[in-house]
């Protein structure tokens, strides 16, 4: 695995969990200090560490070489999704990730880039798994479920992303500042007719009922999974993100915007050229660092409504997760746990061979019923409400 942020350390304590599967596990990231504490943590001697920058195809190759892995297990950023995809084919190693990528000086995530791997790795016999965290992730998996045992048709498709945790700061991000800030003031959109609709940032929102948390403001963004769901489930009429916010975030993430500190363009402060928002990520809370104090739950599911024999249905499927329990298991928050389980269970498909086909493809594609097994198993039980009111 590469990357040893908040994702990486959930990735690597459940891999360890699961030594049947994961007889020897490498953690390589930038800051080796990093994959270290994490293998002492767990504390299992089969974990190697490695120093590596993903940015350079010639040093993930010879990284790769060394250990020859069967799968690379990519929770590094956006960024470095191509780099380690090409040292991938170049050693003849299969390929997952937890996010499309996104080019540094353009704030815009679209899968083209990735899927245009589609012919080299058919070409190779190998696969790569993408977007397999929570969303983009479990609700690929969720509406292949839907699709697979509850409908003929999927229609109208809302993928709900709810954190009532509380981290006790003013201001924080729960995963990587920079992308998480990029993701969220970007321009609405949503999937309308066969067109795509944008809005203005946070311009429809609404209170939505979350189990067992009550009402929040929820308000649509544009999130990645859903170009490749309504490719991959074409009777799809409409499919929408919803994102929870509190009015403080939303007045923090105003401010930094107006007074430019969002910005990915260079500029240059005492003859040093810096990269505001980049600046902003090293006076931000550490994302892994919020874990001790959070406490609540993220609620995280789809609504769907379609057809199935011939009458209108409703189904609702979720995970609820709470924040200290993540904390007790793995010392991060729920943000990172929900992401990080997920991965580990998109390995264990390859590598058990229920994921395993030759080509680029999106969790959506593959059949759900092993991924939703393992869910329950590993710490993201998932429930299910049919025909009730989903409130969109
Ligand atoms: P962090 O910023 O906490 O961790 C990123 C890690 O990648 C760090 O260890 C960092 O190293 C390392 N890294 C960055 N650049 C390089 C490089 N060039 N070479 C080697 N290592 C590098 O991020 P998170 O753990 O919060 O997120 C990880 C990924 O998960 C991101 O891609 C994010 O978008 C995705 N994600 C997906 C979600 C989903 O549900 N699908 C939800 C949340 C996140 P260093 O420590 O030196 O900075």
């Amino acid at each position: 695995m590469i990357g040893a942020g908040g994702v990486g350390t959930v990735v690597a304590h459940k891999m360890a969990s699961v030594p049947s599967v994961f007889s020897e596990i490498m953690i390589a990231s930038r800051t080796r200090s990093k994959c270290d504490a994490i293998a002492a943590a767990i504390g299992k001697p089969h974990i190697r560490t490695a120093q590596v920058d993903a940015d350079k195809v010639k040093d993930l190759v010879k990284l790769i070489r060394s250990f020859q892995p069967d799968l690379v297990v990519n929770v590094a950023l956006p960024y470095q999704d191509l780099t380690i995809m090409d040292a991938c084919l170049e050693t003849g190693v299969s390929y997952l990730d937890t996010a499309n990528y996104e080019p540094k000086d353009e704030a815009k995530f679209e899968y083209k880039w990735q899927w245009a791997y589609q012919d080299r790795f058919k070409k190779a016999g190998l696969t790569a798994i993408l977007g397999c965290g929570f969303d983009p992730g479990v609700t690929g998996v969720f509406t292949a479920y839907a699709a697979k045992h509850h409908f003929d048709e999927i229609h109208y498709l809302d993928i709900v992303d709810c954190n009532a945790g509380d981290h006790g700061r003013p201001f924080a991000t729960n995963f990587n500042p920079e992308i998480n800030i990029r993701e969220v003031t970007q321009r609405g959109k949503y999937f309308e007719h066969g067109r795509w609709v944008e809005t203005e940032p946070h311009e429809i929102h609404m209170p939505l009922k979350y189990p067992e948390i009550g009402s929040r403001e929820s308000y649509l963004i544009y999130h990645e999974e859903l170009e490749s769901l309504v490719k991959n489930f074409p009777t799809i009429k409409r499919a929408r993100f919803w994102m929870t916010f509190g009015q403080e975030y939303l007045t923090h993430l105003r401010v930094i915007q107006n007074i430019g500190m969002a910005r990915i363009d260079p500029v240059v402060y005492e003859g040093i050229e810096i990269i505001p928002i980049q600046f902003l990520k090293a006076v931000l809370p550490n994302p892994v660092d919020l874990g001790e104090n959070y406490k609540g739950w993220t609620s995280i599911g789809c609504r769907i409504r379609g057809l199935r024999g011939g009458r209108e249905k409703t189904y609702y499927v979720y995970n609820n997760c709470s924040h200290e329990a993540a904390f007790r298991e793995t010392g991060t928050q729920a943000v990172s746990y929900t992401t990080g389980v997920p991965a580990m269970i998109g390995a264990m498909m390859y590598l058990t061979g229920a994921w395993k086909q030759p080509g680029v493809f999106n969790v959506e594609e593959f059949d759900p019923d092993p991924f939703m097994e393992q869910l329950n198993l590993h710490g993201l039980p998932w429930k299910e409400i049919h025909d009730q009111n989903l409130e969109l």
